[in-house]
């Protein structure tokens, strides 16, 4: 993975930055691509967007090191913009992303934010996203605003936040139900 080459990004990256944390994680965070932070350090969700997340990791009773972080995308597009690389959104999920949530095995998976949620809600609108959710009979994919909208959002940081940790606590209840 580290000399990954098959897509456009990795003329820009400074180094690949791999999924990390917990691999007997119960619950599994799948975000867009790395910024800067990440692309220097080599480790998702370390910048602001990750310090976000931390804070709602914290309101869920969940550390790090609890569980899965991930991308969709493991090579920094410059200037942030995945949009203007279709073939690195198309290719480095079935290359790096979904084995390794196999290997994982999750019984929740959080996709954070529009290019994850297309994952596995295609043709999904924007604002939908936090009311998506659905079961595979091995795990339970829910649909969340990514951390970086509770930074972008100054006037409504908290209902934000409050919206994302709703999200994750009722896909943690759905499992539980379902019994995963
Ligand atoms: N950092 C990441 O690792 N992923 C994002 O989607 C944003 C920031």
């Amino acid at each position: 993975m580290l000399a990954c080459e098959q897509c456009s990004l990795h003329q820009w990256r400074t180094q690949v930055v791999p999924g990390h944390g917990n691999p007997d994680a119960d619950i599994a965070f799948v975000a867009e691509a790395p910024g800067v932070e990440e692309d220097r350090l080599g480790e998702p969700l370390v910048g602001p967007a990750g310090k976000r997340l931390d804070r709602h990791l914290t309101a869920l009773g969940l550390t790090r090191d609890m569980v899965w972080l991930d991308n969709t995308v493991h090579c920094r597009p410059p200037d942030n913009d995945l949009r203007r690389f279709p073939d690195a959104q198309l290719r480095c999920p079935p290359l790096w992303l979904f084995p390794v949530l196999q290997q994982v095995r999750p019984k929740v998976i959080v996709a954070m934010g529009r290019t994850a949620g297309a994952l596995w809600f295609p043709g999904m609108a924007a604002h939908e996203l936090s009311r998506l959710a659905r079961s595979t009979g091995e795990y339970l994919v829910v649909g969340a605003y990514h951390p970086s909208a509770a930074l972008r959002e100054s006037g409504d940081w908290n209902a934000l936040d409050d919206s994302i940790v709703a999200s994750i606590r009722r896909a943690i209840l759905l499992a539980e139900e379902e019994g995963l």
